[in-house]
C-alpha cells in the first residue's frame, strides 16, 4: 500500500469519525475506543485493491496503461520483423529471378503474389491488433475512476460518490458542490486549436488541485465542465476558495505556442439539503452557473435549496 494511500485512507477514518461523533447526542471515550477497535480491525482486512484513494487510481490506471503499451510495442516488434523478412525475400526474388540477360517474368510474378498476400495478411493482423488495443484502452477508461486527460476523478466516479452522501438521512456539516464550466471555450479551440483547448482543462484542473484542500473532491463533469466538492467549510470560507480560483487564473497565464492564452470560468454553488437526490443537487449548481454566465462570466452564484 502506498503512502499517499494510507494518508488518504486515515483522513477518511478521521472523517468518518468525527461523523459518527456529530450524528450521537452523547459520545465518550468508550465509543472512540471502540470505533478505532473496529477500524484497525478493518484495516488490518483490508486489501489493497479495495483502497480507491485517487493517487490509488492514478497508478492502477498508468500501471494497466504500461501493460497495454509493452503488448502493443512487442505486436509492433513482431509486425515490424515479419515486414523485414517479406523486404528481404523481396530483394532475394528480385536476385534470383533477373540475371544479367534474362528476366523470368512468370517467375517474378508468382513470388511477387506470394509476397503481397503475405503483406495483406501482415496489415490484416496489425489492424486487428490495434482496433483490440484501443477498445482495451476505452474498457479501461470506463472501468477506471479517472479521467484520462486531466487525472482528476471522472464523472462515473461522481455518480457513486453523489449516491454515498445523498443517501445519508443527515450529513452533519456543510458540503458544498459547485459546478465549474470554462469561460467561451469554443472561441480557444477555434482560436488556438483543440490541443491547446486539451492544455487549458489540464492547467485548469492543476490550478484546481493546488488550490482547493486535501479532502475537496474534483470531477471532471463533461467537456470543459467540473463539479468540485468542498465539505466541513461554511459558506463564507466556500465563497474565498472559490474568489481565490479565480483570481489564481487571473495571474496565471497559459503560454501555448507564443501566444499567452486568457482563461476564465464560472461558478454555481450550491450547499447539500437534507432529501435532496443527486439530481436536485446537480440541477440546483448548474442554476447558480446559468445565472453566472447570464450576469457577465468569471464570477460565482450560489443557489439555495427553498428555505435554506
Ligand atoms: P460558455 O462561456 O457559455 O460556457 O461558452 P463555451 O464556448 O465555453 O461553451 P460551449 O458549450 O458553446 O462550447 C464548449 C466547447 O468545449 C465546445 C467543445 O468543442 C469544447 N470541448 C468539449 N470537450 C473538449 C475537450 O475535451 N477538449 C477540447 N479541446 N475541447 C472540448
Ligand atoms: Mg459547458
Ligand atoms: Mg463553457
Amino acid at each position: 500500500m502506498e503512502k499517499d494511500d494510507l494518508k488518504s485512507l486515515v483522513t477518511q477514518m478521521y472523517e468518518n469519525l468525527l461523523e459518527n461523533i456529530d450524528c450521537q447526542d452523547y459520545a465518550d471515550k468508550e465509543h472512540v475506543i471502540a470505533y478505532l477497535r473496529d477500524s484497525i480491525d478493518a484495516l488490518s482486512n483490508l486489501k489493497d485493491e479495495q483502497i480507491t484513494s485517487i493517487e490509488h487510481a492514478k497508478s492502477a490506471f498508468s500501471n494497466a496503461y504500461k501493460e497495454i503499451a509493452s503488448s502493443s510495442i512487442s505486436s509492433y516488434k513482431d509486425t515490424n520483423e515479419s515486414f523485414k523478412q517479406l523486404s528481404q525475400m523481396h530483394k532475394e526474388t528480385l536476385n534470383t529471378c533477373t540475371d544479367d540477360s534474362t528476366i523470368d517474368i512468370p517467375l517474378i510474378t508468382k513470388k511477387f503474389n506470394q509476397i503481397q498476400s503475405h503483406m495483406t495478411d501482415e496489415v490484416k493482423k496489425a489492424n486487428e491488433i490495434i482496433s483490440k488495443l484501443s477498445s482495451q484502452v476505452k474498457q479501461l477508461e470506463k472501468e477506471s475512476n479517472l479521467d484520462s486527460l486531466t487525472k482528476t476523478l471522472n464523472r462515473r466516479a461522481l455518480g457513486t460518490y453523489l449516491n454515498t452522501i445523498c443517501s445519508k438521512k443527515y450529513t452533519p456539516y456543510e458540503l458544498h458542490l459547485i459546478m465549474l464550466d470554462i469561460d467561451d471555450f469554443k472561441i480557444i479551440n477555434d482560436t488556438y486549436g483543440h490541443v491547446a483547448g486539451d492544455k487549458i482543462l489540464i492547467f485548469i484542473a492543476n490550478i484546481l488541485k493546488k488550490t482547493l484542500r486535501d479532502g475537496d473532491k474534483i470531477f471532471r463533469y463533461g467537456g470543459e465542465e467540473f463539479v468540485l466538492i468542498l465539505n466541513r467549510i461554511d459558506s463564507e470560507h466556500c465563497q474565498k476558495i472559490l474568489l481565490r480560483i479565480l483570481e489564481v487564473l487571473e495571474k496565471n497565464k497559459l503560454f501555448y505556442k507564443g501566444d499567452t492564452i486568457n482563461v476564465t470560468v464560472s461558478m454555481g454553488s450550491t450547499i447539500l439539503a437534507n432529501e435532496d437526490s443527486p439530481d436536485a443537487l446537480l440541477s440546483r449548481a448548474d442554476k447558480g452557473l446559468y445565472r453566472a454566465k447570464n450576469e457577465g462570466k468569471n464570477t460565482i452564484r450560489m443557489e439555495l435549496a427553498d428555505g435554506n
